[in-house]
């Protein structure tokens, strides 16, 4: 048996004889010719099908960010994993995909519930095709051994329009690069075809039942993937041949998170040492102090001072009035504070219920507690900053006093990100990094939410979650996280005023 690289190099050969021939208008050379062509191409699909070299739209993406990563892919897949933010993701986009179908509804469903496209769908598509169906969902089809499928495809004034939903609320690169392969091989099946890029429109706020002709926005990007379809075939011979090679040799770097993060990320950086972005020499044990710098940052303060943290939610399709897509809706807050330097912190929460805007909850809880506060301590101050101004310019009715919060904020990240250090803190500075360094009895890692992501993801799993006493420990879960997060930092400012 041939090999697949002598296959596609006999193809090229042949395919610049026949341009030579029918050039030369050597008509029935160039038919015969025709023939060799088509069985070449017959032997390449047979090699590529045995030895499982079918690309689809999401290998051929992972490919061109990385070819160890597609070959990891193929030879490795279990070595993957996901972060819970990654996978929610993955299920938001599906989710989004098939809500958008409702802008073109009685469409018929091409991929069986719970499967991947693949040739069985691609098969079913043609037959919807020939019967006439106009409004295909998951639409499938195969060419050079290349399987993709379009969210939409609908055929109206003898056009067929292509639509590929992302939760976005723009166009970006990496879905022009998504629309070129499968444009690649629809062109292929299909004549006079359109492709859109259907997204969010992120100037929608939503007022009563939403409306997705207005959420949604399509754009239509037919020309900028014609324009890149030069390279395709060649890329992607490439891509299968380098399947068939031995693991790829590939240094880690700035394309293991771009554009997307990469499922093999812990598996290729698992004996890559962590390299130190903050560079203060210190020996294993040892605390570094800007004694100056931490004493001029205390002296910033006023009692009495408060220790505040937000908890967000991030709906792509907005949930309540009054918000847009990917607004941030803060679900949640605590506040500690000390009226003087001796006195004992006192603390006040709130976690909103799932019923109705969690922002309409929090907010006056907030505003009466923060009012009598001169210092409040926040650590990233850009996130509450956002949230108490975004609240502000939502609920006019409450921007003063809330407005009033964001004069007080102060950042305390600075402080251990620059000034106050351990080496055990390694590059990072982040609170779950720096209070159990600073503060060993107080630790993320003993509660069932240790992060905001999973507090994001445990907040909105109430909506669904029927059992009560569940219900209960995840709403006691939170609590419990909201308010680490503001005693550490009631712990983390006691070691400041003491330098
Ligand atoms: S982690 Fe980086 S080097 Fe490894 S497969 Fe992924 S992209 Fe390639």
């Amino acid at each position: 048996m041939q090999t697949l690289e002598s296959i596609y190099r006999q193809l090229d050969l042949i395919r610049i004889q026949k341009k030579m021939m029918v050039h030369a208008q050597l008509y029935e050379e160039s038919a015969a010719l025709r023939k060799t062509e088509k069985e070449l191409m017959q032997e390449a699909e047979t090699y590529e099908k045995q030895h499982k070299l079918t690309l689809s739209k999401s290998k051929y993406v992972r490919g061109l960010q990385c070819e160890k990563s597609l070959w990891l892919y193929v030879h490795k897949y279990k070595e993957q994993t996901f972060s819970d933010a990654q996978e929610a993701l993955f299920q938001q986009g599906s989710d989004v995909g098939v809500m958008a179908r409702a802008l073109l509804p009685n469409g018929v469903l091409a991929v069986a519930e719970g499967s991947y496209p693949g040739f069985a769908s691609a098969a079913y598509t043609q037959s919807l095709i020939d019967k006439g169906v106009t409004t295909i969902y998951e639409a499938t089809f195969v060419h050079d051994n290349i399987i993709v499928a379009v969210d939409m495809l609908d055929f109206r004034d003898g056009q067929w329009n292509a639509f590929e939903v992302k939760s976005t609320t723009k166009v970006k690169d990496t879905h022009y690069t998504d629309a070129a392969i499968q444009y690649y091989v629809l062109s292929a099946h299909l004549q006079n075809i359109e492709m859109y890029l259907v997204h969010f429109n992120r100037d929608y706020i939503r007022m009563g039942p939403l409306n997705l002709r207005k959420l949604f926005t399509a754009a239509k990007i037919t020309a900028h993937v014609k324009d890149m379809q030069t390279g395709i075939p060649q890329k992607t011979r490439d891509l299968k041949l380098n399947i068939l090679s031995e693991e790829p040799v590939k240094e880690v770097g700035a394309h293991c998170n771009t554009p997307y993060t990469c499922s093999f990320y812990a598996y290729c950086h698992k004996d890559i040492p962590e390299v130190p972005e903050v560079t203060v020499p210190m020996e294993e044990g040892e605390t570094y102090i800007n004694v100056e710098a931490v004493q001029e940052y205390v002296q910033m303060t006023d009692y009495p001072i408060g220790f505040l943290d937000f908890e967000s939610i991030m709906p792509a399709v907005p949930m309540f009035d009054q918000s847009r897509p990917y607004q941030q809706i803060v679900f949640q807050y605590s506040l500690h504070w000390q009226l003087s330097a001796d006195s004992a912190p006192e603390h006040a929460e709130m976690l909103a219920s799932n019923v109705g805007d969690p922002r309409l909850q929090i907010i006056p809880s907030l505003i009466a507690h923060a009012a009598k506060l001169e210092t409040v301590l926040v650590y990233n101050a850009s996130f509450e900053r956002s949230r108490l101004e975004e609240m502000a310019e939502d609920f006019p009715q409450y921007a003063t006093a809330l407005n009033d919060i964001t004069y007080k904020l102060l950042d305390l990240m600075p402080v251990f990100r620059v000034w106050y250090r351990t080496h055990s803190m390694g590059a990072r500075y982040s609170m779950k990094v720096v209070l159990p360094a600073l503060c060993p009895d107080l630790n993320y890692d003993q509660l069932p939410i240790g992060d905001g992501v999973s507090a994001t993801n445990a907040f909105m799993q109430l909506y669904h979650e029927k059992d009560e006493v569940k219900k209960a420990a995840i709403r006691q879960s939170l609590i419990e996280y909201c308010t680490l997060d503001t005693y550490g930092m009631v712990r983390l400012w006691a070691l400041l005023k003491v330098v």
